[in-house]
């Protein structure tokens, strides 16, 4: 068994992670652990863009509203208005980092997408935001000599003392050996859990390990029953099915069903632009129609 010790331990390298471990690394030395490549996470996966309020058009009050409909009501307040304002906040510190997002006549573009009211997204590279991003964000923290990346290695178990964390035990996948990482500070970053579906436009990682792993260890967690579903991903058989970018709606798409009639209009006032997340109903009304093409018009 392998020994180490680091100020912090990231478990995950999506952009929560990769965040994360920047920001640590001016506090001391690092670990992020990341159970597959660095590369391989939801947020290096992800299309569509950001959601922020840039343009002059658009205001705060206006994006905490798209986002309490989108969420039916059920949105905690606190936390719509902490995304909204200070998700901004990260957007323009991400571009004083230096990271680009798309601009045309010098001016940044911004696209519409499902749920949203306004023209409030910036995408990178087209429709390849996570992407991009994500790629930023590595390279700013592989120029950090305090932060160590530790690939294929999987958190298994947070180690508890007196009430505190102070170890993670993890497995490395190569040299098939245990690890324990000594630290004072343990930050969970593993996304999501939609790959415990059979069908998922997620990456195989996704598997809920960190909510599993906090839940051992004594927090208490909430709102599972929320997961984020794409209406619109390619199915081929035998396949990884493949997301077919919110873009496409937000740009004037249709979706038709298995009749070729477009179908969307009787089920949400937004037609096309329904908001994909939060809503059983939806998806409840997606699979009887079974959607089967998009047209654009
Ligand atoms: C196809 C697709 C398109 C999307 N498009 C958009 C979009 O347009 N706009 C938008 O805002 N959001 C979009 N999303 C959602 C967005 O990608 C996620 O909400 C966001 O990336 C989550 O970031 P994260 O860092 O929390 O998690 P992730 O990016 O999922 O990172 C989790 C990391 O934890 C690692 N990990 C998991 N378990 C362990 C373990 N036991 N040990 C070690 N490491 C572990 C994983 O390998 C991964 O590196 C999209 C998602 C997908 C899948």
């Amino acid at each position: 068994m392998q020994v180490f010790e680091f100020e912090t331990v990231v478990i995950g390298s999506g952009l929560a992670g990769l965040s994360a471990a920047y920001h640590s690394s001016k506090y001391g030395k690092v670990a992020v652990v990341t159970k597959s490549q660095l590369d391989i996470s939801n947020s290096y996966y992800a299309q569509g863009g950001i959601a922020a309020v840039i343009s002059e058009d658009d205001s705060t009050e206006f994006h905490i509203n798209d986002t309490s409909e989108a969420g039916r009501g059920l949105c905690d307040i606190d936390a719509v208005e902490v995304l909204v304002n200070e998700g901004r906040e990260r957007v323009l510190e991400l571009i004083d980092l230096g990271m680009e997002f798309d601009k045309k006549d010098g001016q940044l573009v911004l696209g519409l997408e499902g749920g949203h009211h306004q023209r409030r997204i910036l995408h990178a590279g087209g429709d390849a935001t996570g992407k991009v991003l994500t790629s930023f964000m590595l390279q700013k923290v592989k120029e950090q000599p305090t932060i160590k990346s530790f690939e294929n290695v999987t958190a298994i178990k947070l180690i508890q003392q007196c009430d505190c964390i102070v170890a993670l035990h993890a497995y490395d996948f190569v040299s098939k050996e245990n690890i324990i990482f000594k630290t004072k500070a343990v930050i969970i970053a593993t996304g999501g859990l939609s790959r415990i579906f059979l069908r998922s436009t997620n990456p195989y990682t996704a598997t809920g390990d960190g909510i599993a792993m906090a839940y051992e260890a004594g927090a208490k967690i909430a709102d599972l029953e929320f997961i984020q579903f794409h209406p619109t991903a390619l199915f081929a058989p035998g396949k990884e099915a493949y997301l077919i970018s919110e873009a496409v709606r937000g740009e004037g798409a249709w979706l038709l069903n298995e009749k070729g009639e477009r179908f969307m209009k009787e089920i949400h006032p937004l037609a096309e632009l329904a908001p994909g997340c939060c809503c059983f109903n939806i998806f409840k009304q997606l699979q009887k129609a079974k959607p089967t093409t998009f047209i654009f018009h």
